[in-house]
């Protein structure tokens, strides 16, 4: 559904939906030369906010933005964005921040003059899936960027392969597209990360070759902290096919049970799966942060 009457903040201030545009000089326009984070925002705060930050401005700084926004900054462009658009609950914010205008067209960093560019979109949405019924996805042969040809911590706009996997998912008509990683192991979703869980314990694909998401940190050391065994490996598609449970996680969608992959049915019922599931639950808005 289309949020018609929101303001968006772009820059240094709140535009209605009609006039909240960027340059055609943008770098995001001219390279996809731009970083974001999607923040879920409950009323006791947002989820792991400052975590959030941190990895924008780190992926930023990596990219060698100048004027990066410090979190103070961006903290109040949110509230500024959340307040007038009088949201506080089930809310979805897309924050993007741009290298900014350029001074000609071009990809060269040393077009930028005038700093990045910060836009808050805010907007009404419920969690992406549905937790209860759960997912079905097809593995996809698009492969995971790989590490060696672009930095996974990184959390960038080039999101073409993520892209060309969800096309494949919608021709197939299931919820996401699987993708592995340049040697063949599980690496995530499209849009989330993956976990397995077989005999009694929790395992997901290292950190680097898929996104290392906030939801999967945490759900790491919940799982850490209430004695649930949990280990990062090398992970192959018959190993989740053959899983006691499958699940998805990721800021927007929270966790969800798999419940097909090609085709394949994965049962959703297995206790500890269930378990970690509820827990996350229960804890997901201790991990607000309000500001
Ligand atoms: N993988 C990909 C490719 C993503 O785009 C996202 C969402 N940004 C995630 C995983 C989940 O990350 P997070 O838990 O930090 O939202």
């Amino acid at each position: 559904p289309r949020n018609n009457n929101i303001q968006v903040f772009i820059k240094d201030r709140l535009y209605p939906r009609e006039a909240a545009k960027v340059s055609v000089f943008d770098s995001s326009v001219q390279g996809g030369d731009a970083v974001w984070e999607g923040l879920r925002v409950y009323p006791e705060g947002i989820v792991c906010l400052d975590k959030h930050l941190t990895r924008l401005q780190e992926s930023a700084k990596t990219l060698a933005f100048t004027d990066i926004p410090s979190k103070e900054m961006i903290k109040r462009a949110i509230k500024e964005t959340l307040d007038a658009n009088g949201m506080n609950n089930d809310t979805h914010i897309r924050l993007t921040l741009t290298r900014g205008e350029k001074i000609t067209s071009g990809m060269d960093p040393r077009l930028n003059q005038n700093g990045s560019c910060l836009i808050v979109l805010a907007e009404w949405k419920p969690l992406v899936y549905d937790n209860n019924s759960g997912i079905k996805v097809i593995s996809s042969s698009q492969r995971r960027n790989a590490p060696q040809f672009l930095d996974s911590k990184i959390h960038h706009n080039n999101l073409l392969n993520n892209i060309l996997t969800k096309i494949q998912a919608n021709v197939a008509g299931k919820d996401a597209g699987l993708m592995l990683d340049e040697r063949g192991f599980v690496a995530e979703l499209n849009g989330s990360n993956l976990f397995m869980v077989k005999n009694e314990k929790v395992y997901t694909p290292f950190g680097h070759a898929c996104l290392p998401g906030i939801t999967r940190n945490t759900v790491m050391e919940m799982c850490a902290a209430e004695g649930i065994a949990i280990e990062e490996a090398d992970l192959s598609l018959s190993q989740f096919i053959n899983a006691d449970g499958v699940f998805a996680t990721g800021t927007m969608g929270e966790l969800t049970p798999v419940v097909e992959i090609d085709g394949r049915s994965i049962p959703k019922e297995d206790a500890l799966m269930q378990n970690v599931l509820k827990l996350f639950k229960k804890k997901v808005r201790g991990y607000c942060e309000s500001f």
